[in-house]
């Protein structure tokens, strides 16, 4: 059996700067498609442990190029961390499993480890609301943590600056964020809708602004967000972008049509003959991408 102090150092050797050892109950969620029980992901369960992995807001530089959220790397390396940590716990003779279907934030607002404030994102004290979240479901025996009975409230309703500063007006004034217009989720995606494509600017993944303007995070530290040249997406060139946010957000198709957005964009009038190469694709998201991103470079729209 593995002791709380040996599992938090190997977390924390991993990355991960705060561990919660928590009961495996049912965790009340809103979202119908998530698993509520931990139980269920695995029978016989005792812990839930849930893994934070904090990371550093960063400006956008306003590069001409593809930018990432410091948020993907984060969660790379805090779901490689995960993979590991859940090995350990089996190679000692335990059960473990990570479930990606956990309702997270609301384990976090359930056992009074932060709260959840207006821009739909949780905030642990100390940390604020740049962090990533793992979890862990074993029936090793760890010792309970024993948290507060009470947390501070939210205190948003005299701020409202998320709100104003959203670039995709996403957040309305209760709280509810509209994920075809949030720029997080939208940059997420395949194909990104013509209403918001101008308004992602330079983002080839992520939007931080909300976390940005909001006082309840300190905010800059050495960390740069990172960008990845367009050209090279455009040739389909994805270096070591799988490895660094996921081979799931960077799939090739996905990443060539964001950067044909982007090349738009940032007018990159550079760009039109692989765009003009592009337009000839055989796949038809590519060559719909590239055509339109032609399109507002010459200005036909
Ligand atoms: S991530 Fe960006 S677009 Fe989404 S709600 Fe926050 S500020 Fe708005
Ligand atoms: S920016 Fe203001 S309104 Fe938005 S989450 Fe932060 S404190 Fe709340």
């Amino acid at each position: 059996m593995i002791s709380n102090s040996e599992f938090v150092s190997a977390a924390k050797h991993m990355g991960f700067n705060k561990i919660f050892f928590l009961p495996a109950d049912d965790i009340p969620t809103d979202y119908g498609k998530l698993v509520s029980s931990p139980k269920e992901a695995l029978p016989g369960a005792k812990t839930l442990i849930l893994l934070i992995m904090p990371y550093e807001l960063a400006e956008n530089t306003g590069s001409r190029e593809g930018v990432i959220s410091t948020y993907y790397r984060a969660s790379q390396k805090a779901y490689k961390g995960t993979k590991e940590l859940t090995y350990i716990l089996i190679n000692s003779g335990a059960h473990a499993v990570y479930n990606s279907n956990i309702p997270l934030k609301s384990a976090i607002v359930k056992y009074n480890i932060g709260i959840q404030r207006l821009n739909s994102l949780t905030y642990i004290d100390g940390i604020g609301s740049a962090f990533h979240i793992q979890n862990i479901i074993t029936d090793n025996e760890f010792e309970l943590d024993r948290l507060a009975a009470d947390i501070y409230p939210a205190d948003c309703s005299k701020c409202m600056r998320c709100v104003n500063a959203c670039p995709g007006k996403a957040i309305s004034d209760t709280g509810y964020i509209d994920p075809d217009r949030c720029l997080r989720s939208v940059s997420e995606k395949k194909e990104i809708p013509k209403e918001v494509e101008s308004l992602l600017g330079n983002r080839l993944l992520g939007c931080d602004v909300c976390q940005m303007v909001c006082p309840h995070n300190k905010v800059f530290g050495s960390e740069r967000s990172f960008t990845y040249p367009l050209k090279k997406l455009l040739k389909g060139d994805l270096g070591d972008l799988p490895d660094i946010i996921g081979p799931n957000l960077a799939r090739k198709t996905r990443m060539i049509c964001k950067a044909c957005v982007l090349a738009a964009n940032n007018k990159r009038t550079d760009l039109l003959p692989l765009l003009e190469e592009l337009a000839r694709s055989k796949d038809i998201f590519v060559l719909a991408a590239a055509k339109r991103a032609i399109d507002r470079l010459e200005e036909k729209q």
